[in-house]
């Protein structure tokens, strides 16, 4: 399958489901939970701003997990 193609790609060629796709993301960094002292959750809406998200180069299908197509460049240099 060329890139052409898979700019146009609406099922996975391989199992032919119309599932969709995901990408393979990574996550690292550490994180602060808040809590009240009443055991209650506290305001966590900085949860992932300490977090380095890198997004997967590769789109995979959703049902079989078969590798489909890069994904676009500019995508990547989100986060
Ligand atoms: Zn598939």
């Amino acid at each position: 399958m060329t890139i052409k193609d898979a700019e146009n790609i609406s099922f996975c060629p391989y199992c032919g489901s119309y599932a969709g796709y995901y990408t393979k993301d990574y996550v690292r960094g550490m994180t602060r939970y808040f809590y009240r002292f009443d055991g209650s959750e506290a305001d966590n809406s900085s949860l992932y701003d300490m977090l380095y998200h890198t997004k997967g180069a590769y789109a995979y299908c959703a049902n079989c997990d078969k590798r489909l197509f890069k994904m676009d460049q500019m995508n990547q240099m989100e986060g």
